[in-house]
């Protein structure tokens, strides 16, 4: 039965690191400096591969400030050459070429920035969060990068509309979850895999677990009644039998998941980590 197909491997590609003012993952806290992944993530499906944002621009890797400018410095990033993403991907086996399919989280740099490697990819973003980062408020103008929307238009989009989750092969295998409300098209992921647990990846529908547990957004979320339902709906996911959510920006959720390197081939073994950390 179709329903119950998987993908057949997923992997945490590794991640430029952010320093920012933790008061800019969640509403209320602040004055301490938390560093932060910025991370891809690759799934292998029968259909082909399928990368779930795009993290930092290649031409960054190595120098940061080449392609960042100041922001480099803002957020105090490290992105040693080897973390290119079409590198990781070459060492995979594939090549980014190979990537038939784009899921974006939304359109804020730390998520698009790999994006010009893949104009040959099938998109799926959010609707509105194209048009939004073309003309964005004054509230977060700072996080679109020019490059970065002009990539994007040379990929061919479909747009998942708001309250709408898509099962995009129609088995079952992956869910394009619609969590907007951080920005308008905010997406998240849900995974099948090979064990059939589940694996739910957040992007930036929350920046911490704490976001979750106190139904908290944070400064920059344009739409906050909708953010905290994003936020309430990832918490009832997580309540799910068998599955794990893995929020994207989350360093301890990075320390602990991808700590145990970059393939994963189950949920169910990331969540005996998070209960047991003695089983790690
Ligand atoms: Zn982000």
């Amino acid at each position: 039965m179709a329903t119950t197909s998987t993908v057949r491997r997923v992997w945490a590609l590794d991640a430029p690191q952010l320093t920012i003012d933790c008061g800019l993952l969640m509403l209320g806290t602040g004055g301490a400096q938390e560093t932060i992944p910025s991370p891809a993530f690759l799934v292998e499906h029968d259909e082909g591969l399928l990368l779930f944002d795009t993290s930092l621009a290649s031409s960054a890797a190595g120098d940061p400030a080449a392609a960042y400018g100041e922001l480099a410095t803002a957020f105090q990033i490290e992105f040693p050459e080897s973390y290119r993403l079409d590198r990781q991907i070459e060492s995979i086996g594939y090549r980014a070429s190979d990537v038939r399919r784009i899921v974006l989280s939304h359109m804020h740099f730390d998520h698009t920035g790999g994006l010009d490697l893949f104009p040959h990819a099938q998109g799926f973003i959010g609707a509105g969060e194209l048009r939004y980062a073309r003309t964005p408020s004054n509230l977060d103008a700072a996080f679109f990068r020019e490059a970065d929307i002009e990539a994007a238009g040379r990929i061919a989009w479909n747009e998942v509309p708001a309250g709408y989750d898509h099962d995009l092969f129609g088995d079952g295998s992956v869910v394009l979850l619609s969590l907007h409300g951080h920005t308008p098209g905010t997406l998240g992921l849900k995974v099948r895999m090979p064990d059939e647990s589940t694996l739910v990846l957040t992007g930036d529908a929350a920046h911490k677990r704490a976001n979750v547990e106190a139904t908290t957004g944070m400064p920059f979320d344009v739409d906050r009644l909708n953010k905290n339902s994003s936020l309430q709906k990832i918490g009832l996911l997580a309540s799910q039998p068998g599955t794990t959510v893995w929020i994207s920006h989350d360093p301890q959720d990075w320390s602990e998941f991808r700590g145990a390197g970059a393939e994963i081939t189950s949920a169910a073994s990331l969540r005996s980590r998070t209960a047991d950390p003695e089983s790690a």
